[in-house]
């Protein structure tokens, strides 16, 4: 039912710079499968006769639409507009294209934070559409849902082998370092790398600390799209996480043991809390037999070599 082997393919993987697309290519290399991407330069995915020219020249047979315009609450916030227009135009050039070249398999990537705010945890892949959205991110939610209901209706009225799969919170290599716009892991790696460069006393974590998160390595996370684009074919998309999360207070205590600050933590109360918890439901991705190789603390001490490594390049490094 739906398997789709990616031996001797030709795979093309959409947004190859982000942190997500990049861990695609890193986990196809080990497939024995011919990955090819698209600069910036010489293809915008907004614009429709570059996508369908560049997809009928490379005919790839398979594709992930790993490519959006991504930001934080603030970006989201101040850039509505191409929030809603990027991610719309980037969808479906790239799902009609595929339609048109024939594309065996298309697998549209989206976010946990389209779920309704107040979804009950964990989220199961049924919550979609239930309830209200969180107003910060909508636009960029929308567009996603539609990107979603586009691969559901290319499959009813075409018959294309296209899905979706929706991950929860990643971190990894290639993450956002700038503690202006990142999220809480990278954020916490870099305050603690400074805090004990500086030996300062005390790391300030914004907050209460109670507050609850689940975090996928976006190594596993391109490993769990490589094993549903084989194995899974349906309307449905498929949740993927860990199936655990942890307090901010945790999170934070583990992240000063890995980088070996020992001064204590100072909660910052003035800063938001932000949802209470987030967790993904993963009972339909552990049933088709896959489940997240990497602990929690393995992965944050990976981040930290990246960062460590690439510290003179990223965004906002300290
Ligand atoms: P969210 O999952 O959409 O709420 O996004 P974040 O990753 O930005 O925040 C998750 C939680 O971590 C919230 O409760 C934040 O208040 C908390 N947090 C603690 N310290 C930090 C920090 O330095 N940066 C960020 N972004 N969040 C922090």
């Amino acid at each position: 039912m739906g398997a789709c082997d990616l031996r001797s393919k030709r795979v093309f993987v959409a947004g190859h710079r982000g942190m997500v697309g990049s861990a695609l290519v890193r986990r196809l290399a080990s497939e024995d499968c011919e990955t090819v991407v698209a600069d910036r330069t010489e293809l915008d995915l907004r614009r429709q006769a570059e996508v369908e020219a560049w997809m009928a020249a490379f005919r790839p047979d398979a594709v992930f639409l790993a490519a959006a315009t991504v930001g934080g609450i603030l970006a989201n916030d101040t850039r509505p507009a191409e929030f809603l227009y990027d991610n719309l135009m980037i969808e479906t050039n790239v799902v009609e294209a595929a339609r048109r070249t024939g594309v065996g398999k298309l697998m549209l990537l989206a976010s946990s934070c389209i779920y309704p705010k107040f979804a009950p945890q964990p989220i199961t892949e049924d919550a979609l559409l239930t309830g209200e959205l969180e107003p910060t991110n909508q636009w960029y939610a929308i567009a996603k849902i539609a990107g979603i209901k586009l691969c559901q209706a290319y499959r009813r009225q075409y018959g294309c082998d296209f899905i979706s799969v929706m991950p929860t919170n990643l971190y990894g290599p290639n993450d956002n370092f700038d503690l202006t716009s990142s999220h809480v892991l990278p954020a916490l790696l870099v305050k603690a790398h400074a805090a004990r460069a500086h030996g300062a006393p005390a790391l300030e974590v914004w907050g209460t600390g109670v507050p609850r998160r689940e975090f996928l390595y976006v190594d596993d996370l391109a490993d769990a799209c490589v094993f549903v684009m084989k194995y899974y074919s349906g309307e449905g998309h498929i949740n993927i996480g860990t199936g655990t999360d942890v307090t901010i207070r945790k999170l934070a205590e583990l992240v000063c043991r890995i980088v070996g600050f020992e001064g204590e933590l100072r909660f910052d109360t003035t800063k938001p809390d932000g949802t209470p918890r987030k967790l993904l439901d993963v009972s339909r991705l552990a049933a088709l037999g896959w489940q997240a190789p990497t602990t929690l603390e393995d992965g944050i001490r990976r981040s930290y070599d990246w960062y460590l490594a690439h510290r003179g390049q990223v965004r906002g490094a300290a």
